[in-house]
């Protein structure tokens, strides 16, 4: 029964990108490529993924050899120029990619999400020539992984009052401390790491390092047994006097802190097309099962508060795909984004925590079982709520960017 719906899904309410009717301008995508990497995608996804995703869910197996067939794909680089071995697309194309991962599996796009993002985006923003020829083609080949440390565990949403220091000691920077929550904390071979350089909770006073796995005094420690997002690791990093070559600083001593902000405003959009993913994913579910199941004789789709709840559910999730093309034109175009990718992700990943909720619901005690997989969206829509800045701190951000 199970493997039977998850293969009928995959051919019936494919729905169209909503690209096409994005208004044309400059930075348009080429709709015709963008076309084909979305299919590309889907058909990865529905070949190498879709058939682990309980098994790696249940047994919280992060499928490492998958990331080096993304990378062969060019899908763990897709921002990085071809000059540094990357795909050299724009954010549309990211977008897209990111979705179709996730309407079949949230843990592989928020992976995918996290290295393209946070390690590769912060190296390809912030660090200088030797630096992004060191390391961004072994990243946008998928040969190594990245993971992106900010977040300890007393200071997540208070990410400037971080503990972690790194202190300069003739040509070295001394690391000591610990990050919490960290994606690929143990299977990435390298991590961007903030750190204090200065004063305690002053913007100037956090420095961002790469840091390669291996390096003495770094190691990692308990990965977290998560409610949602299980094929996504998650764990500890730890720094025990790791002593790490003053090349490895990117920008300036004192620059981390705004470095890290601004890797988020590109990370919240693909956070929120990994919500959009999820949304999608269950919607397609639901519809699908709404014209199977039948109740009082006939299909449940016939009854208007189901009807009903699909309606919502799809004006919702094209809401939140115009916000985030929005929010991907502006960042392709270079302009500020805070605001817009800030209300791309808390719009998107409420909206999917609903979407998937209502899924469940129509789905009623069969939602509430792992042989179907709208309970598997429900339990990786809430991440989204959650990682890179909460539905919170994003109200805090868009007021903010309001009131200025
Ligand atoms: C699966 C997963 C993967 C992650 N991956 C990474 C990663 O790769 N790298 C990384 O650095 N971090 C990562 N994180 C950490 C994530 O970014 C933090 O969990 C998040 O920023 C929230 O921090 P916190 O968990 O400490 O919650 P807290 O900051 O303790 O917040 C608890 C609650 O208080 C609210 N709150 C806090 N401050 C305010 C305020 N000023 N006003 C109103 N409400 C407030 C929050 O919204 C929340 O509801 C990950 C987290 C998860 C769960």
């Amino acid at each position: 029964m199970q493997l039977f719906f998850w293969q009928s899904v995959i051919h019936t309410n494919q729905p169209k990108t909503i690209m096409a009717a994005y208004p044309t301008d400059a930075h348009s995508p080429d709709l015709e490529g963008l076309q084909l990497i979305t299919s590309m995608v889907r058909d990865f996804a529905e070949k190498h993924i879709r058939p682990h995703v309980m098994d790696w869910d249940e047994n919280q197996i992060f499928p490492v050899d998958t990331f080096k067939k993304l990378g062969e794909l060019g899908l763990m680089g897709v921002l990085v120029p071809e000059q540094y071995g990357g795909a050299g697309l724009g954010y549309f194309e990211y977008v897209n990619v990111i979705v179709e991962l996730a309407k079949v599996c949230g843990s592989i796009g928020l992976s995918v999400a996290a290295h393209n993002s946070l390690c590769t985006g912060h190296i390809l923003t912030f660090g200088n020539e030797n630096q992004k020829n060191k390391w961004l083609p072994k990243l946008a080949s998928g040969e190594w992984i990245g993971a992106w440390g900010l977040t300890e565990a007393n200071t997540g949403s208070d990410a400037l009052n971080m503990n972690t220091t790194a202190v300069l000691q003739d040509e070295h920077y001394i690391i000591n401390g610990s990050k919490n929550w960290i994606t690929h904390g143990k299977s990435g071979n390298v991590a961007v790491v903030t750190a204090r350089t200065g004063e305690r909770g002053s913007a100037s006073g956090v420095s961002a390092f790469v840091i390669e796995k291996g390096t003495p005094g770094f190691s990692h420690g308990k990965k977290e047994n998560k409610l949602g997002m299980r094929a996504s690791e998650t764990t500890e990093l730890i720094f025990d006097n790791c002593k790490i070559p003053r090349e490895n600083l990117l920008g300036q001593e004192g620059g981390g802190f705004r470095q890290a902000m601004k890797v988020l405003d590109g990370g919240r959009i693909s956070i929120a097309a990994l919500a959009l993913g999820i949304a999608k994913g269950a919607f397609q579910a639901a519809v699908k099962y709404s014209k199977e199941r039948k109740q009082f004789g006939q299909p449940i789709s016939n009854f208007q508060a189901i009807a009903f709840k699909l309606a919502d559910m799809a004006t919702e999730i094209e809401a939140a795909e115009l916000l985030i093309l929005n929010a991907a034109s502006l960042k392709n175009r270079g302009e500020p984004v805070t605001k817009q990718s800030s209300m791309a992700k808390y719009y998107a990943s409420e909206m999917a925590v609903k979407v998937a909720t209502e899924a469940i619901q129509i789905f009623g005690g069969y939602g509430y079982t792992k042989d179907f997989p709208v309970e598997k969206y429900f339990r990786d829509a809430k991440l989204c709520t959650i990682g890179e800045g909460t539905s919170e701190i994003q109200k805090i951000i868009i007021s903010r960017e309001i009131l200025r």
